[in-house]
């Protein structure tokens, strides 16, 4: 007999297993369909000794200090600060887009902020209302950078051009009127020092929690005994389809081992024309800090099919999110959490909030 059954073994499960197991004292069955722990943040030593990220490339970041102070029962810590470049037909800009990436792009020496405010104004196309991403991009820094920059990638990604997606996916990206290139600007920015599987597995080693991968939940359901549910799959799945299929764009990735010590200048670099068909290129030896003679690169190639990765942002999909999430308020001693669970593009801080939060609810303490 367990008090829990917690669906899916990813950072939102694996946070709620520890803090009920060590927190109350609860038994805790959990149930993985994958055959590791740890869901997308999920990294292994590949078969050339490379520490590679399976799931994509993984930056913490957080502003959360009780977040940072919870992980930090679990790992120690490696600097690291995220850097993106684009590759423009051979050449290389800083991004997200910020006074270096003009003076690059255009042969200009704006020195400041104002400098580049009045660059931006000279090019930027003003809207009046910002009805999508498109809109958002070229008021906000005109038409060649988003032709260059925004366009093409986001039609990749999305399989969508940038003007049929709300303003949100485009408006992820800052533009930066300083010199600073790094990909996000939190207080707190480190990866874990033995990566994220072990920190999890730190996370789950407590007698209290039992640990099933290779185990989708539709097969333990009947058979186990449990007091209260957490599903941290998908939210349509839960409900069978009932309302239709929430849609996700996925990732296929290509690997490839170079006998080099580095392939790039830094962890990312994006390709914002088409060709190529892939977006990105990552080299995780700069993310996980790892030296080694050779190298693994993974080319990020977007489908539609295939581990639901990012949620399709738009009206039509909020609102059959939305007759879900009123199924889900039916139902007693059934808890949902995580990117799956709320169809929300979550990053690994928001998640483990989320589930810090909601371990307080159950624990009566909110
Ligand atoms: C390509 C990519 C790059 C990212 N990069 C970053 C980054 O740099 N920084 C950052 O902060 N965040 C990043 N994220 C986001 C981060 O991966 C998520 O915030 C986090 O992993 C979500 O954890 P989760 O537990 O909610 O979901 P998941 O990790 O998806 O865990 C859910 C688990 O449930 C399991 N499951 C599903 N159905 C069943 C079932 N029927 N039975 C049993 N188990 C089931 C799944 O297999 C999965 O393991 C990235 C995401 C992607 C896709």
């Amino acid at each position: 007999m367990y008090d829990y059954l917690i669906v899916g073994a990813g950072l939102a499960g694996s946070v709620l297993a520890e803090r009920l197991a060590s927190q109350l004292n609860a038994k805790i069955l959990l149930v993985e369909k994958r055959n590791h722990i740890a869901g997308n943040i999920f990294d292994y030593t590949d078969e050339n000794g490379i520490l590679v990220h399976k799931y994509g490339p993984h930056a913490f970041h957080t502003n959360s200090l009780k977040v940072s102070k919870y992980l930090s029962n679990f790992t120690g810590w490696r600097f690291y600060e995220h850097r993106v470049l684009v590759n423009q037909h051979g050449k290389e800009y800083p991004f997200p887009v910020n006074i270096n990436t003009l003076n690059m792009l255009y042969d200009l020496d704006l020195k400041n902020e104002s400098e580049m405010q009045s660059y931006l104004d000279s090019v930027r196309i003003k809207k009046d209302v910002i009805l999508n991403s498109e809109d958002l991009v070229l008021n906000n820094v005109g038409s060649d950078i988003y032709q260059k920059f925004y366009k093409y990638y986001t039609l990749k990604q999305w399989k969508l051009p940038p003007e049929k997606l709300s303003p949100s996916v485009c408006g992820r990206i800052p533009v930066r009127f300083n010199f600073d290139d790094r990909y996000f600007t939190d207080n707190f920015q480190y990866i874990p020092d033995n990566g994220y599987t072990k920190m999890v597995q730190n996370m789950l080693n407590h007698k209290n929690i039992q640990i099933a991968v290779n185990t989708d939940y539709l097969n333990v359901i009947d058979s186990v005994k449990f007091n209260k549910i957490i599903f941290t799959g998908p939210l349509d799945l839960y409900f069978n389809y009932i309302h239709g299929k929430l849609p996700y764009r996925s990732l296929v990735f290509k690997y490839e081992y170079h006998d080099v010590e580095y392939y790039q200048k830094v962890a990312q670099v994006n390709y914002c024309s088409i060709p190529p068909d892939f977006t990105r290129v990552v080299e995780f030896k700069h993310l996980t800090g790892q030296k080694a003679p050779g190298t693994t690169i993974a080319k990020e190639f977007p489908v539609s099919e295939g581990d639901p990765f990012y949620p399709i942002p738009n009206e039509e999909n909020n609102r059959v999110f939305n007759l879900y999430k009123k199924e889900a308020l039916k139902i007693k001693n059934l808890y949902f959490c995580g990117r799956l669970a709320d169809y929300k593009y979550y990053n690994m801080d928001q998640v483990v909030a989320r589930a810090l939060k909601l371990f307080e609810k159950i624990a009566g303490r909110i």
